[in-house]
Formats: C-alpha cells, structure tokens, sequence
C-alpha cells in the first residue's frame, strides 16, 4: 500500500500540459506532436502526462530508452511508440511483439539488427538518426546511401527519419542552419516510400515552425518551460509551468542574535530571528546548492537559510507563523511565484534538469 503521512509533495496541474500542448499543436499546423515523456515524463510522472498529452491531441509518445518503452506498454497505452536512444538489439523481439519503433543510428547497429532479424518473421519498425552536427548518435551524412540501400533490403520496415538539433534555442546559431540543411540534403536522396519526417525540439518547434514537417518531438514545453532564455523572450505565446512543489511548516521556534543554525554552523542569526523547519530536503531533490534560495508563504518571498539537510530545512520568517502554514517551493502562492527557470539559474544549469532531480520520495500529484 502506497503511504503518504508528510506534506511534501510536487502537484501537476493537468490543465496546464493540456494547454501547453494544445498551444504548440496550433503553432505546428498539422504536423503530428510526438510527445517527449522520457525520463519519467522529466520528472511530471509518465503515465499520467502520456494519458494527458494523448487526449490533449499528441499521436506519438517519445522516450529515451527500451525499458521507458515497456513500462507504457505494461500500462495499457497503445499509441505509437518511439525509443530515440539506442536499444541493444537483444531488445528487438521485445520491440515487435509490443509494436514499439526503435532508433537505427549507426552502420554498426543495423548490421547486428539485421543479424537478429533473421529469427523474426514480421519487420522491425525504425526511424533512421542522421547526426548532422549533435555528435551523440546518428548515422554519418555520408553513410546515407549505404543505409538506404541496406535497410530496403533487409526485415525493416522504415517509418521515419530525424535528427536532432543542438543548438535550435540559441539566436542565430550558424550551427542550426547547416544541421537544417544536411538533414534536407539527406531526405532528398530517399527513395523507400513514404515515412515521417522529424526534427525539432520545443525551441525549434516555437521558433521555426516551418521545420515542423511531418512531426515535431516536443518536450520541456508542454511541461510549460521555456527550452531557454531566449526562446523564452521569443516566444509569440506563454506556457503554463505544470508542476508545482510544497510542503508545510512542521516547527517554529525563535533562534537567538548571534546563535547558529544546521550543519557546519554556517549562518549566524544577526538578530533574534523566527526560524520555521520545512520537511524537504537533498534526499528529495532540494539539493545543497539551493540554499537561500527563495519560498513562499503567504505569498511572501522567505529564504533557505543554514546548509540544507537530507530530510529537512530551515526556512527565515518573517514572524511567527503556525505549523501547518502552507509553503510553496515551486509554483505560485497568491500573486506571487517561483519559476523552475528560478532554481535553474540559482544553480546555474537549464531549467531541464529541475523536474527531473526531485526524487521518488516526492509524491507526485494530479490536479
Ligand atoms: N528529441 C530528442 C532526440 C531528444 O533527446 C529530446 C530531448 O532531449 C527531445 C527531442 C525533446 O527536446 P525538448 O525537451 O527540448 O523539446
């Protein structure tokens, strides 16, 4: 039986993922949305944000390994399914018997993906990588006549081609336009018949709709956050920030002038000071590096003070306030609001990496 006795916990608000996603569906113009939901939905939880993003108009679902593939087909959802990240060809059974498209990224893989089809008797489903500037996985722009030569002889059935860009968020990266234009240069030369031709990201989706082609593989956006800075300024829409994250005060005492707080003593109260504990801490993902970072309570802005510890914190108040007040760590408390992009910047890294360090021990909710 799941338990629940403490009042940490992140919410994902729905309403919010049904309007991000319908905003970029009205900004790709008939091009079909893959959702990205790898890495557990980047943290939003992926059975409830795959169910959402289906109903809210995405056909495709999108994750990065074949075990992410498995768990949404354990659980009943049938949609077209995507592993863009390299599947060891031991999986490739597994991957027709659940109808599940895999990522054929290199010379290498194909040939061993080859070898082991010859034990199936249906065709493999992939969608054919380029790497045209990313340098992660993908095969070479020069390997492309190969490929297409070798794959329309062999047992795969070719739904799609993409690539993926590295620098579609950043202004004017002279890098995002010869990826652009390799990538053209590859699909001219296809002759196999039709397949589904893909290759933004959120930024480039936002930015360049007139690259949405066939379809677009869309991720930290229709989690409401903006891929960066820029885009973000860019935008001709806003997003909706889904997840929000809370807790409650659990004690409050007075700290006296000159007396020091947590580990390591490393704040000293400058005055008596009204000091409330908060149950959250590393082991949840409210990691060391955000200490004096910024909460709401009562709509007011109170920061972390004193290290951070694994289980709790310490927050200063304004004045006494009682147990059980509500505190918002993420997401709005009457005007006021914590972005993601926030904590991003207080530990100087992108606003991806947020969702996805709050750990398990944070349940997550649905509204
Ligand atoms: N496509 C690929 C291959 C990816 O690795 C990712 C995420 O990193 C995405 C699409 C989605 O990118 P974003 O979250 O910026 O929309």
């Amino acid at each position: 039986m799941e338990t629940n006795y403490r009042p940490t916990k992140a919410i994902v608000d729905l309403s919010a993922i049904d309007y991000n996603i319908k905003k970029l569906i009205e900004r790709i113009d008939g091009a079909r949305m893959m959702a990205v939901v790898k890495a557990d939905a980047y943290g939003h939880g992926v059975l409830e944000i795959s169910r959402q993003a289906l109903k809210s108009g995405a056909s495709i679902l999108a994750v990065a390994t074949p075990d992410e593939a498995l768990h949404l087909r354990k659980n009943d959802i049938e949609a077209e399914l995507l592993v863009m990240g390299a599947a060891p060809v031991r999986f490739i059974k597994e991957a027709i018997k659940h109808d599940i498209n895999l990522t054929a990224y290199s010379m290498e893989w194909l040939e061993s993906a080859a070898e082991e089809l010859k034990k199936e008797t249906v065709p493999l489903k992939v969608h054919l990588k380029f790497d045209t500037g990313m340098r992660r996985i993908g095969l070479q722009p020069e390997e492309a006549d190969a490929a297409f030569d070798f794959v329309v002889q062999q047992v795969f059935r070719v739904e799609g081609m993409y690539t993926h860009f590295a620098t579609a968020d950043e202004a004017d990266n002279p890098l995002f336009l010869k990826q652009v234009e390799t990538v053209n240069a590859i699909k001219k030369k296809w002759q196999g018949g039709p397949l589904m031709f893909h290759v933004s990201n959120s930024a480039a989706a936002i930015l360049h709709p007139e690259l949405a082609f066939d379809a677009v593989r869309t991720g930290i956006s229709i989690y409401g956050i903006a891929p960066s800075a820029y885009v973000k300024r860019e935008m001709p829409f806003d997003l909706k920030q889904a997840m929000s994250l809370e807790t409650e005060i659990i004690h409050v005492k007075k700290v006296k002038k000159g007396e020091t707080l947590s580990y390591g003593a490393t704040y000293t109260c400058s005055e008596d000071e009204w000091i409330g504990t908060l149950p959250i801490g590393y082991a949840d993902g409210l990691i060391r590096g955000l200490q004096g970072q910024e909460v709401l309570v009562r709509g007011r802005r109170m920061p972390i003070v004193g290290r951070i510890c694994m289980d709790q914190c310490m927050i200063r108040l304004p004045e006494k306030f009682p147990t059980g007040e509500n505190v918002q760590l993420l997401g709005s408390q009457k005007d006021a609001v914590i972005l993601i992009e926030e904590w991003a910047e207080k530990l100087d890294t992108i606003p991806y990496e947020i969702p996805c360090i709050l750990t398990k021990r944070v349940p997550r909710q649905y509204i």
